[in-house]
Formats: structure tokens, C-alpha cells, sequence
């Protein structure tokens, strides 16, 4: 690119520096902005326009890849392999695969994809926008790809409490989802962590695989007294002390101390503790989000940009692994429903 004709603090309006202007700023303040699209493109012609690029290579991007590549599509995965369940040893309520590791799981899925066509770049995803025609996404080398359809299937990233010795025992007998580990603690004597409203629902969920559920607030703060009145009733003890380190053996967690010198003996504990977007690609997209920071789709996992998908955790619905498989199978169909009408109606038009 030659270099910008003006004087140093050139506010990009040139037209020789623009796009790379445009492309070196940092998001938010690199949302694509209308006018300058024409630049984009003209820079962007030599690149080969896959139908569809997918962020994210978890059970929703390859479940998608699955059926866009037996569908003919041409695709791309970019994956940086941080599965939100990485660190736990099982999987489970996933019918036919029920025990198998996270990591099993993602294996038998790449091997399965190995028959088809399906191109896979272990890098992150670190910009995306919307021109006029396609989108584009630049990956942290700088690199830059184009696609008539994006699906983001970024997932979540969880908060896990701050607590030492937490590590040791997180995936294997501290969880957060009962549906996911609840059945292997049944019975057993399970602390919950969490403040408010969170730590109460969570508490009263609890009891529905064990009558032997602890409270711990860690000093945030408690649930209401109506709340704290219900727990008592149901057996629940609380404690709103906060919480010194967790100590166990081989992840099997034994006791939970708080700071005041109480021990807690248990068997495991389910922790309530907030998320995040694993990526901010969907913002600099513009894309809508809900109060809980998920990115609002439709039926169909289209988000509120044309053309963008978004399938698994970091779509509004429920998180298990089975429905992320099962909205990137749906946004798979929908998509390529899309590409199918776009190209009769180009050729039709032709
Ligand atoms: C400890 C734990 C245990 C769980 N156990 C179960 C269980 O037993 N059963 C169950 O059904 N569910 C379980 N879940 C929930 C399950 O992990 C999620 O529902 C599921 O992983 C969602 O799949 P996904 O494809 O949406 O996202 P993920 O599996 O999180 O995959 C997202 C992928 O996108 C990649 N990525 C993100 N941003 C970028 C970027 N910018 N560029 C490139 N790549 C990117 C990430 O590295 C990651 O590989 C568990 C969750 C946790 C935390």
C-alpha cells in the first residue's frame, strides 16, 4: 500500500491509507462504517469467498460443519480449542456418548469430519465485519478471509469463584451444571456456592438430587429472608462466612473452610458464579444482545445481521452440549436454505 499523501494524524479521508485505517483500529471503534465499504472491497477480490465461515470448533460449530460440508458448502472453522467443558472429565446426558470425555467427544467429531471437506485453522478469530456483500474476518495474524454466511459458535467462558484450591478439583467434584454432574452426586452431601437469588435457586434446584445441600454465600450477599425462610424449611443449611480454600484428594474435594475457622465436610460442591462471551466478535458485529450478555437469535439462529448466525452457548437458549450440536445442525440447514436461493435467484436473474 503507498503511503498516506498527508501530513502525520491523517484522519483517513484520502483514500489511499483508509483500509488499513479502517482494519488497524481496535474494536469498538472499528465497526465498519458504510460509506468506506467500496475501499474493503476493491482489497479484498483475491480472496477465495468460502460460503461460510465458522468461529468456534465446540460441539455447535462442528455439529454445523457436519451438515454444511454434506451439503456441498465449501468452509472454514477457525477454533482455538478452549471447549467451555475442557476440564471436565466426563460428559453426560448426551445420548449415545453419556460418560465420554470433552476431549473424546471433540476427537470422534474431527475424525468425523475428516471424510468431507472441511477446512480447519487452529487460530483466533480477532475481527469481523459486514460489507456489502460478504463478511470478513481477520484472525489474530492479520489474515484476512471472506464468506457469504458467518456463524459464530464462540461459546462462554465461566467465572469460577476466586478460592484457593478450586483448580483442583473444578471439572471433577466441583461442578456448576446439575444436569450435567448432578446424577453422580446424588445422595451425597453437596455444598452450593452462591450469593442472592442465584445461590437460593440453585440450592432449591439442588435438592432434587440430594436432601443434603449447604448454602455458602462466601460474605457476598444472602438470599432475601423469604428466601433464607424457604431454605431452612427445606433443610438447607446456610453459611454466609467467607470461604478460607477448599482442601480434598486426587480432585475429590473433602472440606471447605471458611475463614472464621468452621469446616464443612462434604463431597463435592455446584457453584453458581456468573459467564461471559468467550468472544466479542458478535459486538463488533452490532449484534442484539439480552440482559445476560447472549446474543438474541431466531428460530433459525439468525441474529439480528443478516446473514449472521450465532448457535451454542453464545445464543440465548439452554446450555448443554446436545442442544449446541443440535442449533448448529439447525443453523446449518437454515444457512445453506439461504445459499441455495440466493444462487437460483442470481441464476434466474442472469
Ligand atoms: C465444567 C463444565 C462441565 C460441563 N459438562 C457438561 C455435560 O456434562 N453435559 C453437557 O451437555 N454440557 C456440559 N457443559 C456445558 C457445555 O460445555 C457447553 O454447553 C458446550 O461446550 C457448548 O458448546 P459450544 O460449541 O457452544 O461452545 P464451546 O464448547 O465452548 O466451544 C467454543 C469454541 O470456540 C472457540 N473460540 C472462541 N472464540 C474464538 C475465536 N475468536 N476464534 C477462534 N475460536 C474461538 C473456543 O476456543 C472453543 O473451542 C459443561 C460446562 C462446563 C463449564
Amino acid at each position: 500500500m503507498s503511503s498516506c499523501p498527508q501530513a502525520e494524524g491523517c484522519p483517513a479521508s484520502c483514500g489511499v491509507c483508509l483500509t488499513d485505517t479502517i482494519l488497524d483500529m481496535v474494536w469498538p471503534k472499528r465497526k465498519p462504517v458504510k460509506q468506506f465499504l467500496y475501499i474493503v472491497e476493491q482489497n479484498n477480490t483475491d480472496l477465495k469467498l468460502y460460503d461460510v465461515i465458522i468461529i468456534g470448533g465446540g460441539p455447535a460449530g462442528m455439529s454445523a460443519a457436519l451438515i454444511l460440508a454434506r451439503s456441498r458448502r465449501n468452509i472454514l472453522i477457525f477454533d482455538t480449542g478452549k471447549q467451555r467443558n475442557r476440564m471436565s472429565d466426563a460428559m453426560h446426558g448426551y445420548l449415545t456418548r453419556d460418560g465420554v470425555s470433552p476431549a473424546e467427544f471433540l476427537k470422534i467429531a474431527r475424525h468425523e469430519l475428516t471424510c468431507y471437506d472441511v477446512e480447519v485453522q487452529e487460530v483466533e478469530i480477532d475481527f469481523a465485519e459486514k460489507t456489502e456483500d460478504y463478511f470478513l474476518v481477520t484472525d489474530r495474524n492479520d489474515q484476512k478471509y471472506k464468506c457469504r454466511k458467518l456463524l459464530l459458535a464462540t461459546g462462554l467462558t465461566d467465572n469460577i469463584p476466586d478460592i484457593e484450591g478450586i483448580h483442583d478439583f473444578y471439572g471433577k467434584s466441583v461442578h456448576h451444571c446439575p444436569y450435567c454432574d448432578g446424577w453422580e452426586k446424588r445422595d451425597k452431601r453437596i455444598v452450593v456456592y452462591g450469593r442472592g437469588n442465584a445461590g437460593h435457586a440453585l440450592s432449591i434446584t439442588m435438592l432434587n438430587w440430594t436432601n443434603n445441600v449447604i448454602l455458602c454465600t462466601d460474605g457476598g450477599k444472602k438470599p432475601r429472608q423469604s428466601q433464607l425462610a424457604e431454605l431452612k424449611k427445606r433443610n438447607v443449611e446456610i453459611y454466609t462466612g467467607k470461604i478460607d480454600r477448599l482442601e480434598g484428594e486426587n480432585g475429590q474435594l473433602q472440606k471447605v473452610h471458611l475463614c472464621n475457622g468452621y469446616t464443612i465436610d462434604c463431597n463435592g460442591m455446584f457453584f453458581t458464579n456468573g459467564y461471559a462471551q468467550h468472544s466479542v466478535l458478535g459486538r463488533s458485529l452490532n449484534c442484539h444482545y439480552n440482559m445476560k450478555n447472549e446474543i438474541r437469535v431466531n428460530h433459525v439462529q439468525e441474529s439480528s445481521v443478516e446473514g449472521l448466525y450465532v448457535s451454542g452457548d453464545a445464543a440465548h437458549e439452554m446450555k448443554l452440549v446436545i442442544i449446541a450440536a443440535g442449533e448448529g445442525a439447525k443453523a446449518a440447514v437454515a444457512i445453506n436454505v439461504k445459499l441455495i436461493e440466493e444462487d437460483n435467484a442470481r441464476l434466474l436473474n442472469s
